[in-house]
């Protein structure tokens, strides 16, 4: 196996484990309960789940998707989100590689993660998340920018945030229904991530979502699944955008620059 290949599979192992602790912080945070205490336990008979029964998306194909005690249906969505955490932590890894930089963008795509299924749930994005997680990112890429000899890089990084995070209040404040400012706060974090990859991630990521999400509500609009006065939640759109500017945006850049004449 290659450095590569090994550590896109060990990332991915990672991703998963990491996807069932999402499911627990998407459950919880918004009603303020701890991550910590108590145990994991059947929503329905509150047994505790034993260590067999709560082993990311095995013990839900094992269980026929049934709680062994009350035979309560688990959501779908649990191991769905177990399944896109390994997705997601496989292509950062092997998008960025052997790098300084990877702890800060597996951090990166699990925030995201959660904050999206957290707004599409509760259409808010916690304070209790991207208060603590924004300036731990923050740490980390600058860290990696400076242990890689690019002091430049480091201030890129924060410009980007709070570049991003100038754009949206601007546009909250021009158009409040639109936009929560916990879009507002997301934008500082994701922000950071684009800033450290260049302003051209940084514009890319901002105009993905806004495509990806225009183009969604547009869509809902037309077939009348929706009114103009409901609210789209913003904040997973934020997160697809961003991310698709960290998984593909060298491709994306360079076809545009070509496509135009620019590169
Ligand atoms: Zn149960």
């Amino acid at each position: 196996m290659t450095p590569t290949a090994a550590l896109v599979v060990a990332s991915a192992v990672l991703g998963l484990v990491l996807g069932s602790f999402a499911n627990v912080v998407i459950a919880r945070v918004p009603h303020g309960a701890s991550v910590v205490r108590p145990r994991s336990a059947c929503p329905s008979c509150a047994t505790p789940l034993r260590v067999v029964d709560n082993v990311p998306v095995v013990s839900w194909l094992a269980l026929r998707g049934r709680c062994r005690t009350c035979a309560w249906r688990i959501p779908l969505r649990y191991p769905l989100v177990e399944l896109a955490g390994a997705t997601l932590f496989a292509l950062v890894a092997w998008r960025i590689g052997w790098s300084s930089a990877l702890p800060a963008y597996l951090l990166f795509a699990w925030t995201l993660l959660v904050l999206s299924v957290i707004d599409l749930d509760h259409k808010r994005i916690p304070n209790r998340l991207t208060y603590p997680l924004t300036p731990v990112l923050a740490l980390l890429l600058v860290g990696a920018a400076l242990l890689g000899g690019d002091p430049g890089q480091a201030l890129r990084t924060l410009l980007g945030g709070v570049t991003a995070f100038a754009a949206l209040l601007a546009l909250a404040l021009i158009s409040p229904r639109g936009m929560g400012l916990g879009d507002v706060k997301l934008a500082a974090f994701l922000g950071l991530g684009l800033g450290f990859l260049g302003w051209d991630h940084l514009v890319l990521g901002l105009f993905a979502a806004f495509l990806l999400g225009g183009a969604v509500a547009l869509a809902l609009l037309a077939v009348g699944r929706r009114g103009r006065r409901d609210e789209i939640p913003f904040g997973p759109w934020l997160a697809a955008g961003s991310l698709v500017a960290v998984l593909a945006g060298e491709p994306l850049i360079a076809a545009y620059l070509q496509a135009t004449g620019l590169g």
